[in-house]
């Protein structure tokens, strides 16, 4: 993987452009990837933004976002566009299994693979150029980053600005976490000055919900938490039915792993759902516990420090099981 810098002086010759995210996008990954597209728009290219999969309402207000690409909704759109494309960007996820379905399609194509990146253990092989830097708050904050140095900064316009937020701010839990450095809070400088609304951004993604999200998240917390103060950790573990019962939609369920983390000595906390589908995990963390390597160990997954996820082919009830296990295993590393 040659450095990204080395694509620097080719964007001055118009390209087409795909960029994806992962699965499931959150703000980062939606974030970065409209903020880039309508950087390179701005500068003749022409760009294809695909998620592998849907993503949630409350993502939808942000510009351009209407004509981002579904592709397990709109397959054969998805497929023309990556067919036809020169360069495919992959922001926001570092191995092609965090695409889902697009992974064996990716793996075939002749396009260039340009990788931005902030997760741990990047599968550099597949990509010609790329940046891959998990001291970066976030994929948003490395577009930004590019952007500026490849020479563009007068290009950041109020959309822009409005996506880089978006993906910046929420991956520093709000500007609380360690990667909320000085250089991040020089760029939120430079998105205000294009006349950029925070307020109005962190409404529309932290108030933008229905009653329902509310009275779920009362239910599980009060019904399907567990605290092992032993261990100075928590589990929230949520059956299928609650889903339905509540009618959750993705992006329903963002945020609940953090509630644990409030109580006093709490270092760690898991949510394990049973989707149907998958039974998906969330790990986060305090301090220098790495739940990157827990999930990776156990879960088939992966992340950062603080903040990783994975899966399990299992039952629920096994899968809390097996995390239980390790929670155990792991137990003198959260003392
Ligand atoms: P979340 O718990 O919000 O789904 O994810 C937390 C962090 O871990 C995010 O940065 C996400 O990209 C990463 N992550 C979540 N699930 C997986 C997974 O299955 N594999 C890998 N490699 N990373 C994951
Ligand atoms: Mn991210």
């Amino acid at each position: 993987m040659k450095p990204i810098s080395e694509i620097y002086p080719l964007l001055k010759q118009p390209r087409r452009v795909v960029i994806i995210m992962h699965q499931k996008p959150d703000a980062d990954a939606m974030g970065s990837s409209l903020g880039l597209s309508l950087f390179l728009r701005k500068l003749g290219h022409q760009t294809t933004v695909i998620s592998p999969t849907n993503w949630a309402e409350w993502l939808k207000w942000m510009p351009d976002c209407a004509a981002v690409i579904d592709y397990e909704f709109s397959t054969e759109k998805a497929i023309a566009a990556l067919d036809q494309a020169e360069w495919i960007f992959c922001l926001d996820f570092n191995t092609l299994t965090r695409t889902r379905h697009m992974a064996s399609r990716l793996r075939k194509s002749p396009a260039q693979k340009l990788l931005i990146d902030h997760h741990q253990q990047p599968e550099t092989p597949v990509f010609a150029y790329g940046i891959s830097n998990t001291e970066k708050s976030s994929t948003s904050e490395m577009v930004y980053d590019l952007i500026v140095e490849s020479g563009h900064a007068d290009k950041i316009d109020i959309d822009i600005a409005a996506c880089l937020y978006s993906g910046v701010m929420t991956d520093t839990g709000s500007f609380r976490f360690p990667g909320a450095s000085a250089a991040v809070h020089r760029m939120v400088g430079a998105l205000k000055d294009t006349g950029l609304n925070h307020t109005q951004i962190h409404e529309n993604l932290f108030d933008n919900f229905l009653e329902n999200r509310l009275r779920f998240i009362g239910y599980v917390l009060s019904n399907r938490m567990e605290i092992f103060y032993e261990h100075n950790a928590a589990l929230i573990a949520i059956p299928w039915k609650d889903l339905v019962r509540y009618e959750i939609k993705t992006g329903d369920t963002e945020g609940l792993v953090n509630y644990p983390l409030s109580i006093q000595g709490i270092r760690m906390a898991a949510l394990i759902i049973d989707r149907d589908e998958e039974v998906k995990c969330s790990f986060r963390s305090k301090g220098d516990f790495d739940v990157n390597s827990f999930a990776r160990t156990y879960f088939d997954g992966g992340g950062h420090v603080n903040a990783a996820g994975g899966r399990s082919t299992d039952t629920l009830e096994v899968t809390v099981q097996r995390f239980l296990k390790a929670l155990t295993d792991n137990s003198s590393q959260l003392q």
